[in-house]
């Protein structure tokens, strides 16, 4: 008979493995403390709004794509997910503007008037990141641990991905200004490190958005969520929501704690955050382990719709050093802040009312690690400088328009989704915290005891933490 698996957690890591498993005709059964999947992708909806609140950037569908044929389903028959024409617009502190196109010409043609000379070197970065990408890809579906580096299949990768140099060093191997090396290093802050620490070889985060492009998923990001619980349904996967699981007790099987009762599993898959999960369900000590930065975020609904922003806007901050070193040294909210502006109904009119639009802003800030002041002190001073500089490209004060309105802070990260020290984006990505080094899924004691999510093997974001759920799914398939 097959196994009785249990899931800590309806994240996108943990519905995943639920479909995936289910798939395969395990018994599964998904423990979810809040009373809706997506834990970090969730959704606020009000007066009409429909609010992603977490993920906004679809990167890399072919991983999307990989779930569904895993499942033997067609993906197109779950989600629509539309390429966009303009990936994002960057608002520079000068007033120069950067507009990054699907075309790669146009976008070329926007690169030539920042620096002259920078299309041909566009063509080469992405040539080079390009094979590091190669590598890379095959490696995300496969569990490592640190004793994998005595094989020397892997030292020769050691070079081709140049763990010698940072995202930054490697951007400004091939751009001149810092406003265009700014451009293709920005995308280090979606895996929540700086990057003039995370290693070259994120790069390749860049390379998935201008070679693979960037999607929407019509319906707005929560329809991922939704759409991976639906797919466990189909094979059977039990869901049970509002069940916090308080304690995990491993003997021959596992036990976990819920609602008071404890039940046994054959195997558990552990999705909550890996940190806390470590810490609080297990109950063990946790080593020095690094924290990416968190987040603020502000969920706009307006009264009507906006001009002359894209569906991704980034405005910079016109020191992004001071500004870097203010959220992952100094532990200080930015005196001036780069932030992000996600406007989805540019593309999809009907996650809002009609005529109205969503604006969704998010702020890097320290993690409750390094930031231990009291957050709420500073945000209408930071609220302030961000409408002031939303004010100069729409023209109108921002505050004026809000019909509804929502706030999210680091401290809510821990209350709502048990992540440790409300770093958004779990454990840092470091040299030291990457592949090899990165906590692997299954348990190094517990042999039915594994770990899905962005704290995992490989890492942080939406496509990686579908892989680490194949990951998991392999490694019980060959149990
Ligand atoms: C603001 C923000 C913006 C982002 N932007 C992007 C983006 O543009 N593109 C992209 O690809 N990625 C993005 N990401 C990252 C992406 O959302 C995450 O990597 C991914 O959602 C993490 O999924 P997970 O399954 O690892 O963990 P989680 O989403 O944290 O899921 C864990 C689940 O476990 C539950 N849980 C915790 N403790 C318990 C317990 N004791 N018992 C039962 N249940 C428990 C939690 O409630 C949660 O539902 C963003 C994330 C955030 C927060």
């Amino acid at each position: 008979m097959k196994k009785h698996i249990a899931i800590v957690g309806a994240g996108v890591g943990g519905l995943a493995t639920a479909a995936r498993l289910g798939s395969r005709g395990y018994k599964v059964d998904v423990f979810e403390k809040l009373p809706r999947p997506g834990g970090r992708a969730h959704i606020i909806e009000d007066a009409g709004f429909k609010f992603d609140t977490g993920p906004s950037f679809v990167l890399m569908p072919s991983f999307f794509k990989e779930i569904f044929d895993y499942c033997g389903r067609d993906l197109s028959d779950y989600l629509h997910l539309a390429p966009l024409d303009i990936h994002y617009k960057i608002f520079y502190p000068s007033g120069k503007e950067l507009v990054i196109y699907r075309d790669s010409e146009k976008t070329k043609a926007e690169l030539e008037k920042i620096e002259p000379g920078s299309s041909r070197q566009f063509d080469r970065f992405l040539a080079d990141v390009g094979d590091m990408y190669t590598s890379v890809e095959p490696l995300l579906y496969k569990s490592f641990t640190p004793k994998a580096l005595c094989n020397p299949a892997y030292w020769s990768l050691l070079w081709k991905l140049k763990t010698h140099k940072t995202y930054w060093r490697l951007a400004h191997d091939f751009f001149k200004t810092d406003e265009l090396v700014y451009a293709f290093t920005f995308e280090a802050m979606f895996i929540g490190v700086s990057p003039f620490h995370a290693p070259a070889f994120y790069s390749v985060i860049t390379y998935a958005d201008h070679v693979q492009k960037v999607f929407h998923p019509l319906g707005g990001m929560y329809q991922i969520p939704l759409n991976l619980e639906r797919l466990g349904r189909e094979f059977g996967v039990e869901f049970h929501y509002d069940s916090e699981v308080t304690h995990i007790q491993y003997r021959r099987q596992p036990a976990l704690s819920v609602h008071g009762q404890k039940e046994q599993f054959d195997i558990a898959v552990v999705n909550a955050d890996y940190a806390y999960a470590q810490k609080t369900l297990l109950n063990r000590m946790l080593p020095k382990y690094e924290y990416s930065c968190s987040v603020y975020l502000l969920y706009l609904g307006l009264k009507k719709k906006i001009k002359n922003l894209e569906h991704h806007n980034l405005f910079f901050a016109e020191d992004l050093d001071k500004n870097l070193n203010e959220i992952f040294h100094e532990g200080v909210v930015p005196a001036d802040p780069s932030f992000y502006v996600h406007v989805p109904t540019v593309t999809d009119p009907l996650m809002s009312p009609p005529g109205k639009d969503i604006v969704y802003i998010l702020i890097p800030v320290p993690n409750l690690e390094t930031y231990q002041g009291q957050f709420r002190e500073y945000e209408p001073r930071l609220r302030k400088l961000v409408f002031e500089k939303i004010k100069t490209v729409i023209g109108e004060d921002i505050e004026d328009l809000i019909e509804v309105e929502h706030r999210f802070y680091p401290e809510d990260f821990v209350s709502r989704y048990n992540v440790y020290h409300g770093a958004t984006f779990g454990l840092a990505h470091t040299l030291m915290q990457s592949a090899f080094f990165r906590p692997p899924n299954r348990d190094r004691r517990y042999k039915n005891a594994y770990f899905v999510g962005c704290s995992t093997q490989p890492g942080e974001g939406l496509p990686p933490v579908i892989a680490s759920s194949r990951i998991v799914a392999d490694l019980i398939e060959q149990s």
